[in-house]
């Protein structure tokens, strides 16, 4: 049965291309806000480190109605998945708004979530906005749209999506650029018209999938996701479960229901199909959990959440040269902030470890956690971190695994030759090249998740801010050991084997290497004139302290660090044999080319 009263739609739009003043319009004039009534700025999203980096990180969820209908609007995330986020939000609607500036025209960045609606069967309608703008081209923008409908891949049915002209700003959208603008009527009857009602049979037994999680200091985790059969009610008493992990069955009692209502939610008794709906008072809810029949409970399939590949420690910051004053600066503020970002984040770990001051955090990439990194900060903590590194597995056989990504990049034409030397200087293999309709580059490359490592600040040099990266995490393959050396100054700063991290210190002295905490590094001197020798004797070490690598000398790395031997079976792994040249006790010395 369709829910012809409800419509779920997600938008996707490019950063600054008018969301959140869309959404605004569709609120004031569905009449939830009463006349008069000022709408906050930037309802959509408040969050602003998100608009500093072009990001939405929350999914946030907005009800107007319109008519008889009430039209749930999901805001998706616009960056690269972290741990499925993307997918989830979008399982809950049956179509998306896509919102386009008639000047700027269809961005990359948002190729990606659009990608995953069409893969999804979600239809598409596309709202060019900014038409008021005096050099609005909507016409091409249009034809541009199109085509980047056809690279993804899009159906039939999908590229015969509608087109809306607006302007939000204005209050206004049309069908027909001859029509007169009046209101938003055109986009919400547009609405109703192509995006389907939710479906479901509401006699079969409940189904309610988390999509996300909120948090709030005074309930607690509050569950959000949409009544995909039955209904739901409170102080029905349902089976928490999850299809990935089986031992998870629970009774539990519906305490509280919400529905949203402009930006609110608000308390309701029930809810059936189609509905989107958050729940509080469950502590034990978990994105991914249905909520089922208790006599005939089926949880629903879903995409695995991808795990952490990436571990940073955060450290108490005792450092006098800190200066600023913290707000926040015990271990035990720190790690109650940790702790509660785990209520709203799945794709994120907290560990603790030897040291009370020090925890370790693990998430998908360094932008997952250096976004949780800037936003703590703002808030007023105070705390160092260490260098990214890569969590490693081992199959049944003890084989090392390291994590692969999957990057996207779209760079203009004249940056692709740099970016793909770099990337394959960082061990990236190239999957696929295209141009795209803004005549752009598209790459998709295989790397390590190691490769990534530092990379996105440099590859927003070397393709001076033009260039976008996306990555998602592709799956554990056999670990592939390699050395590179890249030269730093008149030294030559060499990554090798478990310990790539780029952005590696050349020590002052006698050109010896080294790198920072708690990762076997290898440490290796340079032999000959200027660093242009091409020998390099490298010991095996590992450090065990977290130094800081600024100011420690390559003497103190040393000392810190007892060189060890390196089995030659392992070094041999790293190791082409056209470059050994020798191999004693204590070192190998092998001869390998210097990039530059
Ligand atoms: P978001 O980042 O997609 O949420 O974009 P915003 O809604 O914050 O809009 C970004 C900027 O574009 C703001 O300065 C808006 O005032 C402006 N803007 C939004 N819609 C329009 C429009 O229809 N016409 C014009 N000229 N400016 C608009």
């Amino acid at each position: 049965i369709k829910r012809e009263d409800i419509r779920n739609v997600a938008i996707i739009a490019h950063v600054d291309h008018g969301k959140t003043t869309l959404v605004d319009q569709l609120l004031r004039q569905s009449g939830v806000f009463r006349a008069n009534q000022e709408v906050q700025e930037r309802v959509m999203d408040s969050n602003d480190i998100e608009r500093e980096r072009g990001i939405t990180i929350l999914s946030k969820n907005t009800a107007v109605y319109y008519k008889d209908t009430k039209i749930n609007i999901i805001d998706t995330p616009g960056h690269a998945d972290f741990g499925g986020e993307v997918e989830r939000v979008l399982k809950m609607v049956d179509g998306v708004i896509l919102v386009v500036d008639a000047f700027e025209g269809a961005m990359p960045q948002t190729k990606f979530v659009l990608k995953k609606a069409l893969e999804l069967d979600l239809h598409v309608i596309v709202c060019i906005n900014k038409i008021d703008r005096p050099e609005a081209r909507p016409d091409e923008v249009i034809d541009e749209v199109l085509e980047l409908l056809m690279d993804l891949d899009a159906s039939d049915e999908q590229l015969d999506c509608p087109f809306l002209y607006a302007s939000a700003k204005a209050g206004h959208a049309v069908l027909d650029l001859n029509d007169t603008p009046e209101n938003m009527e055109p986009l919400f009857e547009t609405i109703l018209k192509y995006i389907p009602a939710p479906e479901g049979d509401p006699e079969a037994g409940t189904q309610v999938l988390i999509s996300t999680i909120d948090y709030n200091e005074y309930v607690g985790r509050i569950g959000v996701g949409k009544v995909d059969n039955g209904k739901i009610a409170v102080n029905q008493e349902v089976m928490l479960m999850n299809h990935h992990d089986p031992s998870k069955k629970k009774k539990v009692k519906i305490s509280k229901l919400y529905e949203f209502e402009g930006l609110n939610k608000v308390e309701v008794q029930e809810a059936g199909i189609g509905s989107i709906v958050a729940i509080s008072g469950i502590p034990e809810i978990h994105i991914g959990d249905t909520l089922c029949d208790v006599e005939n409970p089926e949880p629903i399939p879903f995409q695995k959440i991808s795990e952490p590949t990436i571990a940073m420690h955060f450290m108490v910051n005792d450092s006098p040269l800190a200066g600023q004053e913290g707000k926040f600066v015990t271990s035990r503020h720190l790690r109650e902030r940790l702790m509660r970002e785990l209520n709203t984040d799945v794709s994120l770990r907290v560990e603790d470890t030897d040291s009370p001051d020090c925890f370790k955090v693990s998430g998908r990439g360094e932008l997952h956690l250096s976004v949780l990194i800037e936003n703590m900060r703002r808030e007023g903590y105070e705390f160092a971190v260490s260098k990214a590194e890569v969590l490693y597995k081992e199959d049944e056989r003890g084989k090392l695994l390291e994590p692969m990504e999957l990057a996207y990049i779209d760079v203009p034409e004249e940056f692709s030759g740099t970016v793909i030397q770099k990337m394959s200087e960082r061990k990236g293999s190239l999957q696929g090249m295209s141009t795209g309709s803004d005549g752009s580059t598209r790459l998709e490359f295989e790397i390590p998740a190691r490769g990534l490592i530092g990379f996105r600040g440099e590859f927003m040099t070397s393709t001076k801010g033009t260039g976008i990266l996306n990555t998602s995490f592709d799956d554990y393959a056999p670990y592939k050991g390699d050395i590179q050396y890249r030269k730093q100054g008149s030294l030559i700063a060499f990554e090798a084997g478990e310990s790539v991290t780029y952005g590696l210190f050349a020590a002052q002295e006698r050109g010896t290497l080294f790198i920072g905490p708690g990762e076997r590094v290898y440490a290796g001197m340079v032999i000959g004139q200027n660093g242009k020798a091409e020998d390099i004797e490298l010991n095996v070490c590992k450090t065990k302290h977290l130094t800081n690598t600024r100011s420690s000398s390559a003497d103190d790395a040393l000392k810190l660090t007892p060189p060890k031997v390196l089995s030659l079976e392992q070094a041999l792994e790293f190791i082409d044999n056209d470059e050994l040249l020798e191999i004693t006790p204590t070192s190998l010395r092998i001869r390998k080319k210097i990039l530059d």
